[in-house]
């Protein structure tokens, strides 16, 4: 008898049941999220840019394969079903996409709802290797992780590459934390201090930091200090950075970690969130700026199109 292989996947699996558990919490995070907002609306802005369907097309397809083609390889290299994989790797792919686009649309930045969306895409992407569905929900530097169909309560643990970032961030920009964009965007957001400001926005690990000036995006009529459309772009590659570590670097810190004497007890608590951010760091820092795709994606979807300057 003929059977597809998508409808046995999504009847026996557990982890569309598991996806759907996640999606309430989701909507819950959505009203924290809103109610956190920061004090500015999309009218704000001088510069509103749509973004062309064909440009929403691209960037959703190309996150589709590139969710399929991880997922693959995850699957393969812990003996797992290749086929399975691939159908969720594509799934959190194309979720991770619309997540993006979230984020991306409200010139604002769409904020931890669109960060958490991300999360359950990244989460489908990383069960291509599992039998169950784990969400992580990052959040500063902190991580929780959530296995619904367990029924237990997530595992709480410090992200050391993003803690080290958000500290850095601070230090170097004699920078203070904008608690309501850090609530809202789900990464922790610092403005500038009273002396020095960075001469343009900047996305680490887990970290935004904002210029002082909105040179780059225009003046908002209302009088507003800060550029929000950068914060936008920034949390395009802070979702780029989640997802280099949960679909590459995060499997291999693990077993490195139960590796080394009391690495098991240390990984109770601590993932060191550094493979992942550095592999994309290896792939793109040694091309120049205007030909980097993790750039392309984050100006495409908060400028509609064109290469980055
Ligand atoms: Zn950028």
């Amino acid at each position: 008898m003929h059977r597809t292989f998508a409808r046995p996947l999504l009847r026996r699996s557990r982890i569309v049941a598991s996806a759907l558990t996640a999606s309430r919490a989701l909507l819950l995070i959505l009203a924290l999220s809103v109610s956190a907002a920061p004090d500015v609306h999309a009218q704000d802005y001088v510069q509103v840019v749509p973004v062309p369907g064909a440009v929403r097309t691209r960037i959703t397809v190309v996150n589709t394969l590139l969710g399929a083609t991880i997922g693959g390889a995850r699957a393969w290299i812990k003996h797992r079903p290749i086929r399975r994989g691939v159908a969720l790797g594509a799934l959190g792919g194309l979720t991770t996409a619309g997540a993006r686009q979230v984020v991306a649309t409200r010139r604002d930045g769409a904020g931890i709802f669109g960060r958490m969306l991300h999360d359950v895409g990244l989460g489908l992407g990383s069960a291509a290797s599992d039998s169950l569905l784990t969400v992580p929900f990052h959040v500063g530097p902190l991580v929780a992780r959530w296995t619904p169909s367990t029924r237990t309560w997530p595992s709480v643990r410090v992200n050391l590459t993003n803690l080290v970032y958000a500290g850095v961030a601070i230090a170097r920009i004699d920078g203070r934390v904008d608690w309501r964009s850090t609530l809202w965007s789900g990464a922790v957001t610092v403005l500038p201090g009273v002396n020095v400001s960075p001469d343009y926005p900047q996305a680490e690990p887990g970290t935004i930091s904002l210029t002082d000036v909105s040179s780059l995006c225009g003046v908002s009529p209302s009088g507003a200090s800060i550029c929000r459309v950068d914060l936008a772009h920034e949390s395009i590659h802070v979702l780029q950075l989640d997802m280099m570590h949960e679909w590459v670097g995060k499997d291999i810190e693990a077993a490195l970690l139960r590796r080394l004497p009391g690495g098991r007890g240390i990984s109770r608590w601590v993932e060191l969130g550094g493979i992942g951010p550095g592999t994309l760091a290896l792939i793109e820092f040694r091309r120049p700026y205007h030909t980097r795709w993790h750039e392309y994606e984050a100006f495409w979807l908060t400028e509609g199109a064109g290469a980055p300057p």
